[in-house]
């Protein structure tokens, strides 16, 4: 059990079929903080960076190509167990395949086109937000709920 900071990417999947709202308002009630967010346009170079695993892979131009498709919106979720929490809420990989009531379950068809992006690995979390985000652009600060979202050994700062 840790405190733990998460990336989650809001792809042109989500930005042109109006998701922004639905996705975001999920990690809000399930009671992650935000820590911070923004819009942003994705290049060839941070792609290359960010999905290096699949350099390899047949489908790794197309990929790229749809991320760049349109701005996206690149967000850090912080909470207990966050990492594992928000991959849990994205579901599989392929939409078709996706357990209903995972975001990519509830809102995709598609293997590629697939609504977000979450980190998925401690290491892979810390990297992705420092790729992403600026220190300057990630915040503290406290939410008067945090004792009805955690009990206090469960959630350390209280
Ligand atoms: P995840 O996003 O679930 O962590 P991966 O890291 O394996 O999955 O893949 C990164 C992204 O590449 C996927 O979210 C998806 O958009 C795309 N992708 C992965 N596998 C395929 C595939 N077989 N066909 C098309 N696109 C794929």
């Amino acid at each position: 059990m840790s405190l733990e900071r998460t990336l989650v990417i809001l792809k042109p999947s989500a930005v042109q079929r109006g998701l922004i709202g639905e996705i975001t308002h999920r990690f809000e009630r399930k009671g992650l903080r935000l820590a911070g967010m923004k819009m942003m346009q994705l290049t060839e170079d941070l792609l290359n960076e960010h999905y290096a695993h699949l350099a390899g892979k047949p489908f790794f131009p197309r990929v790229k190509a749809s991320m760049m498709a349109c701005p996206v919106i690149v967000c850090c979720y912080e909470g207990v167990d966050a990492i594992q929490v928000v991959r849990s809420m994205t579901g599989a990989t392929n939409g078709r395949v996706a357990v209903p009531g995972t975001i990519r379950g509830d809102y995709c068809v598609s293997s590629q086109e697939n609504i977000v992006h979450t980190s998925d690995s401690p290491k892979t979390a810390a990297e992705e937000i420092a790729r992403f985000f600026k220190p300057e652009e990630l915040f503290e600060y406290d939410r008067a709920i945090v004792d009805f979202l955690y009990y206090p050994e469960e959630y350390k700062l209280t």
